[in-house]
């Protein structure tokens, strides 16, 4: 097994990290952007977005990792920033969960048990209460995540 370098997060950007700042710079103008929002007119659709982009930031890095795209120290490098979601990308690897919207629709306190979005839309069209029911995850806005959507 060949080893792997202890990276540390105060170390300067491994190699690589040139291919991804353009597009990391983008997301994080744009979550600054979101955080500028006034929150008191709309809480619920301005925390979304910033949900969403903390989602799209851990995604780009996790999937440029999944496909060999990134070097395994860049990843970690990117792990000990503040970029990326680590429990979230840590979720994603267990089978089920390969699409989590945000880490708060498995904790049972913030729903009171599994956040709807993670219902797979089958069920609920096997129940008929596709429009009768809220189908979006209260923290990010999500409209299912289930892996078999
Ligand atoms: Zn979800
Ligand atoms: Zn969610």
């Amino acid at each position: 097994m060949p080893k792997i370098k202890k990276v540390k997060k105060n170390a300067p950007p491994p190699a690589g990290y040139s291919k991804l700042e353009p597009t990391l710079t983008k997301y994080q103008a744009k979550l600054k952007q979101a955080q500028k929002v006034d929150t008191t007119t709309n809480k619920h659709a301005s925390l979304w977005k910033i949900y969403q982009i903390d989602h799209q930031i851990s995604r780009y890095v996790y999937d440029m990792y999944v496909n060999k795209r990134i070097s395994r120290e860049l990843y970690d490098w990117l792990l000990l920033q503040s970029y990326v979601n680590k429990d979230l990308i840590a979720k994603w690897k267990k089978p089920g969960y390969e699409k989590l919207c945000c880490v708060s629709c498995i904790m049972e306190k913030n729903h009171g048990g599994t956040c709807i979005c993670r219902v797979p839309k089958v069920k609920l069209l096997e129940n008929d209460n596709e429009d009768k029911v809220k189908t979006e995850c209260i923290t990010c806005g999500c409209k299912g995540c289930a892996s078999t959507d």
